[in-house]
């Protein structure tokens, strides 16, 4: 019998399935799905790449291996302590640069002086970290399963630079890991729909092949062709009460077309959000530490760029957009321009400033008639000329700068309703709803959610009883 492998889904590279690299992927998938993948389907070469897509969601997540048993030899037989043998130089380089990290931060992480994770990187060298080391590495730092670090050459996932051609590349390079992870962990969100719906987007009415914004549209019409598709009138809107009641509305609407909204709390603070577009799963994050009318602006700056099939990472400040090549510079005018106008429709807004004088007040009450950041109405009232362009930047500046002056510091809220609102109850419905049907384990429950096993339960309470908030 020949030796089974593995085909790495992106660059199709075959890869050895080693007794030892086995045990490890065997021991790390079975750690996580219980019994879900029974041990003689992994076995067999052709089950390994029929799982490609759980190959790169595996890929995303660092925590999934226990690799140190307690048995009487440890880690294959080795002390903790003691060098591991066979983790390849170039698969910790990769694993380095993918995280967007320095030889010398990884250092200071690992307070170990430079030369020697120079040395852990040296093609054919002798050097190599301990297993204990490896596990800080691969779980702290590089947030990768430890068996990949026992690969013969790094796998090949998209880079960013292919992603977001709407980035510059200054930008890209400047990608905190933090937002590096959640955007690998955003890929197998993608993939994780994927496999729940058996490929296919059940949503009857899909807003994204209904829909092609071309960079020169008409956006006042496509916008209006847009709400009315979405089914929410200018006056549903201005007739919710809060920002964080018109989130979660706007969320349902868009779900319902098709599109899944996840958020999270970026350590990044000046990302706004990003959204991966798919032929079936277009998908969306939001940062949850912005405010409420900054999410509902970036969730349609967002929709635009998936009606332009184009991917996004959106900035707080969008000064960047100037310094863009043209066709990427258009893109992003015209996913602002879209979010602006379908969220303050102009016909609305112009029969509503002409006859007053503008203050801080009247803006302020323009801001809560349709839940949108005052900087969204400034912005209005800059392109109609009405305020100088000196006025716009300082104000929202300002009012910026006020926003994080007044948040508390994270850290309070339950834990089981925030989770619950960063996966959205369009997700949650899914993923229960074939618990429920008997077709996932529990472990695969708290695999598709991101938590522990024993979260499952709260999580699935604050679902059930609808305490979810936006
Ligand atoms: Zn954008």
């Amino acid at each position: 019998m020949t030796e089974p492998t593995i085909t790495c889904p992106n660059c199709k590279t075959e890869i050895k399935l080693t007794e030892s690299l086995a045990a490890l992927l065997m021991d790390s998938i079975c750690h996580t799905l219980g019994n879900a993948w029974p041990k003689k389907t992994l076995k067999a070469a052709s089950g390994m790449s029929k799982s490609a897509m759980f190959f790169i969601r595996w890929l995303a997540k660092p925590k999934q291996l226990v690799l140190y048993q307690g048995t009487k030899g440890g880690f294959m037989g080795k002390a903790m302590s003691e060098h591991v043998a066979g983790i390849q130089p170039s698969v910790l380089k990769w694993a380095r640069k993918q995280a967007g990290y320095s030889l010398q931060d990884v250092a200071d992480v690992m307070t170990r002086p430079l030369e020697v994770i120079e040395e852990w990187e040296r093609e054919r060298g002798s050097a190599a970290p301990t297993y204990v080391q490896l596990e800080k590495l691969a779980y702290q730092v590089y947030k990768r399963p430890i068996a990949v670090f026992f690969f013969p050459e790094p796998p090949q996932e998209h880079t960013l630079k292919k992603s977001f051609r709407t980035l510059p590349d200054f930008e890209i390079e400047a990608l905190a890991t933090d937002t590096r992870y959640a955007l690998r962990y955003a890929r197998s969100m993608q993939l994780a729909l994927e496999e729940l719906n058996d490929g296919f987007n059940p949503t009857e009415k899909k807003i994204y092949a209904q829909f092609k914004l071309p960079p020169r549209g008409n956006i006042i019409k496509i916008a209006a062709e847009v709400r009315q598709y979405l089914g929410v009138s200018l006056d549903d809107q201005t007739r919710w009460g809060t920002g964080d009641e018109a989130l979660k509305a706007w969320r349902e609407r868009i779900e319902a077309s098709g599109i899944f909204v996840f958020k999270r709390s970026f350590k990044q603070k000046d990302i706004s959000a990003f959204c991966l577009v798919d032929k079936e799963f277009p998908i969306i994050y939001l940062n949850n530490s912005t405010a409420k009318t900054r999410q509902i602006f970036s969730l349609f700056h967002e929709i635009a760029h998936i009606l332009a099939h184009v991917n996004g990472i959106t900035k707080q400040d969008d000064r960047y957009i100037n310094s863009l090549p043209q066709n990427e510079k258009n893109t992003e005018v015209m996913c602002n321009r879209f979010a602006a106008e379908f969220l303050v429709p102009s016909s609305d807004f112009d029969s509503r400033i002409r006859s007053v004088s503008m203050d801080e007040a009247v803006i302020s009450s323009l801001a809560d008639r349709y839940k949108v950041s005052r900087e969204v109405v400034l912005r209005k009232l800059l392109d109609r000329g009405l305020i100088d362009k000196e006025y716009y930047e300082d104000k929202a500046a300002q009012w910026v700068k006020d926003y994080f002056e007044t948040q508390p510091e994270s850290g309070g809220g339950n834990y089981y309703r925030t989770q619950a609102s960063y996966l959205g109850d369009k997700y949650l419905g899914l993923v229960f709803g074939k618990y429920y049907q008997g077709r996932l384990s529990i472990e695969q429950v708290a695999d598709y959610l991101g938590v522990k096993t024993k979260s499952v339960a709260g999580l699935e309470h604050v679902f059930t009883s609808k305490a979810t908030f936006a």
